[in-house]
């Protein structure tokens, strides 16, 4: 919602600036049709790559205080609009499942507006449990969703 480029543009700055992390790679920005039953308007997506000393809970804390504070994110219509959406994809070639933190995240090889910006800066990252490139997954995706780069 809102300004959604100058919203994605404040996401990055905020997250180049975390302790010990620098970011090395920005996909472009994609608009993309919404996925499930809530009607809205499309997303604007994009995939960063850093590099961080922070440890994935960590890292998850600090998205959490940057959708909270930063956008002033509250949880209203689950799938629903927002102005902020930051979710952990990949950590290296870790996988771990807990209580509120699952990595690789879920969802990410059934979804054609992560999978298009991941391939595009990281085609060769290998996803450590289905043991295929991004590329790949990406390839093996039905037709689905529509995800423009703008
Ligand atoms: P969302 O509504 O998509 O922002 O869902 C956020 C919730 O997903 C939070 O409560 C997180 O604890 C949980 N979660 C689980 N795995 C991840 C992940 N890899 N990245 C971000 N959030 C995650």
């Amino acid at each position: 919602m809102g300004d959604r480029d100058l919203n994605l543009l404040r996401a990055v700055a905020e997250i180049g600036r975390l302790p010990g992390t620098r970011i090395t790679a920005l996909s472009g920005f994609y608009d993309t049709e919404p996925v499930g039953d809530v009607p809205q308007s499309t997303f604007l997506n994009a995939v960063l790559r850093l590099e961080t000393s922070l440890s994935p809970r960590q890292l998850l804390a600090e998205f959490q205080r940057i959708e909270t504070a930063v956008f002033r994110r509250t949880r209203d219509v689950p799938w629903g609009p927002r102005t902020m959406d930051l979710d952990i994809l990949l950590y290296g070639g870790l996988v771990l499942e807990e209580e509120g933190l699952v990595i690789p995240h879920p969802r990410l090889h059934q979804r054609r507006f992560v999978l298009v910006p991941l391939a595009e800066i990281a085609p060769e990252v290998v996803h450590p449990l289905l043991s295929r490139r991004a590329d790949e997954l990406l390839n093996d995706l039905p037709a689905g969703e529509r995800v423009t780069k703008v």
